[in-house]
């Protein structure tokens, strides 16, 4: 898909020797033609799935991000480590990029933001540039105060790796293919989806500054995840689905450890909150309602962009002689 993306500067340029390993990992899923798939290893591959990317959504995105519950310091530490065997990099890392996210969301600064930068660079050429390689710890000093996880920030290769090693010893090459290299693939593509088509495909019902959508079947790979236009509406909330048949699997699985009294404190949407898109104008339904609503902001983007650079030529024109001289005027000059 291509949204006509603007210049990248040098720095967002995909940086392809840092990204061997990213690439090879997905290389290394070939393997699979060569060992078969043992039942065990395809359920290990799933469950490492669910459990990875609940911990990056219960953990580094509704915890580290948004702050939308509370726990001890241990289980705190747990969240962040479990998190990191998803390999997405450190979770003060993350979680500072993300709080950026939500601040500029499809603004010019957005990190991620298809509607600025097209498809791809939404969904992962951002993570691949040198431009947003470092942890940003002004965003995050909340959680920068703790040296266990300024530590699995910086040395944030060592789970997985660890993970990775494990399957080997337990169950073999093929438990290693499936269980860490096919496994972390999916889950990859399954986080990225946030970012890319939850900000294109799907059904809007709050009005924000961003093409944030609410889609089921996005919700359904991310734990609850999909019903990101209510996210990007309401941030701070520890259930993103928000009606009952919004399902949010990271929100029941808070609810069950809410009521062990390992988290508490969950943050819930208030009815006026909730309840916020009852008092729109038939226009502003209408306008969310519209299909257009992304193609129609990659337009006003391209059009804004257009503006300026016709605005700069106009501008330009005008410190300009209003014609040449002719070769006879000049010719007649000397
Ligand atoms: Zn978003
Ligand atoms: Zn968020």
């Amino acid at each position: 898909m291509r949204t006509n993306t603007p210049a990248l500067a040098p720095d967002e340029k995909i940086n392809w020797l840092a990204s061997i390993p990213y690439f090879g990992v997905h290389l290394m899923c070939l393997w699979v033609f060569y060992t078969g798939a043992r039942l065990v290893d395809v359920l290990v591959c799933l469950a490492l799935y669910v459990i990875r990317m609940w911990g990056i959504t219960a953990g580094y995105h509704r915890y580290f991000s948004h702050r939308a519950y509370k726990t001890n310091r241990v289980f705190q530490f747990i969240l962040a480590f479990v998190g990191t065997t998803a390999t997405q990099k450190g979770v003060l890392w993350w979680a500072a990029h993300h709080r950026h996210h939500h601040r500029e969301s499809d603004g010019e600064k957005d990190i991620h933001s298809p509607i600025q930068k097209g498809f791809w660079w939404s969904h992962m050429n951002w993570i691949l540039c040198d431009k947003y390689a470092e942890t940003k710890y002004d965003s995050i000093k909340d959680f920068a105060r703790f040296p266990e996880l300024r530590f699995l920030n910086r040395f944030y290769l060592l789970p997985p790796i660890a993970l990775a090693v494990s399957l080997y010893f337990i169950g073999g090459f093929s438990l290693l293919i499936w269980g860490f290299f096919v496994s972390t693939t999916l889950l990859w593509h399954g986080t990225f989806t946030i970012n890319s088509l939850s900000h294109i495909f799907g059904k809007r019902r709050y009005r924000t500054t961003d093409t944030s959508k609410n889609n089921f079947l996005l919700a359904l790979i991310t734990l609850g995840e999909g019903w990101h236009n209510n996210h990007h509406y309401h941030q701070n909330t520890a259930n993103q689905g928000w009606f009952w048949w919004e399902v949010d699997f990271s929100f029941y699985s808070l609810k069950v450890l809410s009521w062990l009294r390992i988290v508490s404190d969950l943050r819930l949407p208030s009815d006026s909150i909730k309840y916020s898109y009852k008092k729109y104008t038939p226009e502003q339904q209408a306008e969310l309602n519209a299909p257009i609503s992304f193609w129609g902001a990659v337009a006003a983007r391209k059009q804004a962009a257009g503006d300026k650079v016709r605005e700069a030529i106009a501008t330009a024109a005008d410190h300009l002689p209003t014609a040449a001289p002719s070769p006879t005027a000049l010719l007649k000059r000397k």
